[in-house]
This record gives C-alpha cells, structure tokens and sequence, in this order.
C-alpha cells in the first residue's frame, strides 16, 4: 500500500479535508506546510513572524524557511510509517529538494495525488471558508494572489509527478464524501471498505 504521499492541487480544492480522511484512514500523519506555519504563527515564534508578511499576501514563503521546517517535521517518529504532505512541494526546486531528503533515506514518494476544481468554485468555497475559519490570507485579493503563484510556480508540478508515472487525479466537485471515494478509488484503497 502507498504510504508516502504528496497533496497537488489549487488552493480550496479540498487537500486539508481530504488530506486528514485519508491519513486517519492509513494511520499516517498529514504534514500540512500551510498549518504548520500557521501554528508558528500562533506562537509568534521566529519562523512565524518571518513567514506571516508572505502568507498574509498570498506569495510562497521563502524555500530556505519552507524547507527546512519541512525536513525538521519528516525526521519525527510519526512520519516512519508514512506520511501525506498537503502543500509542500509548491515549486519545482522544493520538489528537489524534497527528492534530496527522501532519497537519502531510501523511501521516496510513491504517488501523487492531484485535485481538480473549477476556478470559480475555488474563488467561492475560500470566501465561505473565510467567514468559517477566519483566515487572514482568504480574503479575495489574496486568493486570487494564490491562485496566481498556484498557475505560475506549483502547477508545474504536476508534469513532473506525471512524468514520474505517479500523478493520480481526482475531480474535487461534489461532497466530502463522494470526493474521498474517489480518492479511495484512485488510489486503489476502496477493498479496505470491506475488512
Ligand atoms: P492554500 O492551499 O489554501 O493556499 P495553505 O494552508 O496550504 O493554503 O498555505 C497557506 C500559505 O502558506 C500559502 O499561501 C503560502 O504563503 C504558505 N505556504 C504553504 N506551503 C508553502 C510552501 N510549500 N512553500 C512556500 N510557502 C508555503
């Protein structure tokens, strides 16, 4: 079974939600690069303070931060059995860079799993989810500065993950459930139902 995972698709798509089905289905952990910044944030730490002027205008950290928080959080136990990253990587030279840390260890990604969503439905759902959760960064300029360096910088991505022969790709609309059994069924997890 695959157990190290990689999250792809724009902003609002449903990585978070379906990031967390699916590790509390795999009895893995999600590593969330936006929540753990966010968590920083909290705290006002150093790493917290520096990455809020990005975040709160919808750019990408800088790679020197985003990734070392990143390689930090991997080497934890829980990440031994397995792991989905939801936000990371963004950009190709992350992509290296986490190849760098995987390969190392011998246990690379073994898939990629892409969301799709309307442009439209993108824009709407982090409008709800902005009266929901509050977040300071869904506001509507900043999202469209997301979906900007989403188009620009992490969609790229995807051809690389394709190239690889590890892109799965799932069609986000339609509820958390139905969109989770698609997720399942991409990734050939659906004969857990039965056991
Ligand atoms: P969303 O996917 O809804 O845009 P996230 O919670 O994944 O939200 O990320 C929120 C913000 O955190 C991003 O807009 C960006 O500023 C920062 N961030 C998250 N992941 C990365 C990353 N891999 N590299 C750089 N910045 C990141």
């Amino acid at each position: 079974m695959k157990r190290r995972l990689v999250l792809l698709g724009p902003p609002g798509s449903g990585k978070g939600t379906q990031g967390e089905l699916l590790a509390a289905r795999l009895g893995i952990p999600t590593i969330s690069t936006g929540a753990l910044f966010r968590d920083q944030m909290a705290r006002g730490t150093a790493l917290g303070v520096e990455a809020q002027t990005y975040i709160a205008q919808g750019h990408l950290v800088p790679d020197r931060v985003t990734n070392a928080m990143v390689a930090n959080r991997l080497t934890q136990a829980d990440a031994a059995r397995g792991f989905i990253l939801d936000g990371y990587p963004r950009n190709v030279p992350q992509v290296a860079v986490l190849d760098g840390i995987l390969d190392q260890a011998g246990t690379p990604i073994e898939a990629a799993l892409e969301m799709r969503l309307d442009e439209d439905l993108i824009v709407s759902r982090l409008l709800k989810r902005a009266e929901i959760e509050g977040r300071a960064d869904d506001t509507e300029p900043v999202i469209r500065a997301r979906l900007e360096v989403y188009h620009s910088q992490t969609e790229p991505i995807i051809d690389v993950y394709r190239s690889r022969g590890l892109l799965v790709s799932v069609d986000s609309l339609g509820t958390i459930e139905e969109v989770s059994e698609a997720v399942m069924r991409a990734l050939g997890l659906e004969q857990l139902d039965n056991q």
